[in-house]
């Protein structure tokens, strides 16, 4: 193999291994799933085992000639398109990066150099919104010519969605290809939604599906590369939904893996019976909005996660499974200050909030809205004008 600690998704990769030794690989793939789950590093695998001098059953042997070309993503028989930038203005016939400044073309070499070494890396240049219709038309240039040294060639298609964006152009330019497939030539689309894709463009495609990581398999990469204890570990990949492309940025930009102070500062705001101050953690959530939507959407998902420990201790007293287990005293309390809270409904109101969030719904709105709701359900059943929290609500 050319990654050391790729978690292998079985399923899908044992169905292209028998396809590869019984010769019957298809000219082109789609893999899709869910984001951070490692299906790019596994089109790199397929494209490495597919040109390797000494397969093996279960994949390439990552030591030979072709193997170490592949592991720096230098292979002269693969081709990885990505999304780019378009800085400067380009002919028909010129080749894709005509459409970058120099600096973009140092950072994506360093971004592909990384992305050889680590399967989770993210190749994501800034401004990069659409695949060019130059890099389809250089590939079909290339699938005519033969492979330079006597494999398969392979083209893999990152965020191929973006194929479709601004407008269907360069997905047409690949649908030509792939109505016509070059021989001995693999094509992989990989994609995380995949439903924004051509219909005609899909349907030419062998669909493999890459399920979520399990939680355990997920943590317990997180425990070995970043040295965070099991619990946190398990904190996060509950928290990114097993995204670990996401699960690693967090963990980076968060050194001391001290996360749970992150929901603290939520829940500091919505027990807070002044409005200013939650008003104020409104303002900085959407201020958190425009400039990185990732830590927003964790710690919202953390916040979730807190209530749904809320309800499960509501609903038996000794629950276990909880996340925030190392503070249960913490929950217990709360849970004896809101005894009428209902603490599914608070939690279902963070969701809508994501939700909303992603359908461009105005964000204080939406966050002044999350607050009112779960504090009313925290409020529960008591009788309204009951307590401080409903003239906080009404004063807004
Ligand atoms: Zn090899």
């Amino acid at each position: 193999m050319i990654y050391a600690d790729l978690i292998m998704q079985s399923r899908p990769w044992e169905q292209l291994m028998a396809a590869r030794q019984s010769d019957r690989l298809a000219h082109a793939y789609l893999f899709h799933g869910p984001p951070g789950v490692g299906k790019e590093a596994h089109a790199i695998e397929l494209a490495a085992v597919v040109n390797c001098k000494r397969p093996q059953t279960t994949g390439a042997c990552g030591t030979c000639d072709s193997c170490r070309k592949m592991a720096t993503l230098q292979h002269p028989d693969v081709q990885i398109v990505v999304p780019l930038p378009r800085r400067n203005p380009i002919g028909k016939s010129d080749p894709p990066l005509k459409a970058l400044k120099p600096v973009d073309i140092e950072e994506l070499a360093l971004q592909l150099g990384r992305k050889g070494s680590d399967p989770y890396a993210k190749i994501a240049l800034d401004g990069a919104q659409s695949i060019l219709i130059n890099s389809v038309r250089e590939l079909r240039r290339l699938a005519a010519l033969k492979s330079a040294e006597g494999g398969r060639r392979v083209i893999l298609i990152f965020d191929a969605e973006r194929l479709n964006h601004p407008g269907p152009a360069a997905a047409n330019a690949l649908l030509k290809l792939l109505e016509e497939p070059p021989p001995d030539t693999v094509i992989v689309l990989v994609t995380a939604r995949p439903n924004l894709l051509l219909e005609t463009l899909r349907s030419r495609c062998v669909a493999l599906y890459f399920p979520a990581l399990a939680a355990d398999e997920a943590a317990s990469y997180l425990t070995g590369k970043f040295g965070v204890d099991r619990e946190t570990a398990m904190m996060v990949v509950q928290a990114t939904a097993g995204n670990l492309q996401l699960a690693r940025s967090l963990l980076a930009s968060n050194p001391d893996g001290n996360l749970t102070r992150l929901v603290d500062e939520l829940l500091e705001g919505l027990l807070q019976p002044r409005p200013q101050k939650w008003q104020q953690l409104v303002a900085d959530l959407v201020g958190m909005n425009r400039q990185n939507k990732a830590e927003l959407g964790f710690r919202l998902h953390l916040l979730q996660l807190w209530l749904r420990d809320l309800m499960l201790l509501a609903q038996v007293d000794a629950a276990a499974g909880l996340v925030f287990e190392e503070r249960r005293d913490e929950l217990l309390a709360q849970l004896a200050g809101f005894p009428q809270a209902e603490w599914g409904m608070a939690t279902g109101f963070v969701e809508d909030a994501l939700s909303m969030l992603e359908r461009n719904i105005n964000p204080t709105l939406v966050f002044t809205n999350m607050f009112l709701d779960i504090r009313q359900a925290m409020r529960g059943r008591e009788p309204a004008g009951a307590g401080v929290l409903v003239q906080v609500g009404h004063a807004v």
